[in-house]
């Protein structure tokens, strides 16, 4: 069974959108551009990370702060 498109994307940095995505072990890559893709855009993940009220994640304090403010 395939899962649907819309489950099977990230949210691409060099293209501004959500992508499929080719995954590796470690990482995830957009399938369109080749750029690190992640689960969620900017604002997306403020929302999903506030609806959780956790702390920032590792990836947060490995290099997305000089990113997010791009609204
Ligand atoms: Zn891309």
């Amino acid at each position: 069974m395939w899962n649907t498109f819309e489950d099977d994307r990230r949210y691409c940095d060099a293209c501004e959108r959500y992508v499929s995505y080719l995954l590796s072990p470690q990482d995830a890559y957009c399938a369109r551009c080749g750029a690190d893709v992640r689960l969620f855009s900017d604002e997306d993940r403020r929302r999903f990370q506030a609806s959780l009220r956790r702390p920032l994640g590792p990836e947060d304090l490995l290099g997305g702060v000089d990113r997010r403010d791009s609204a």
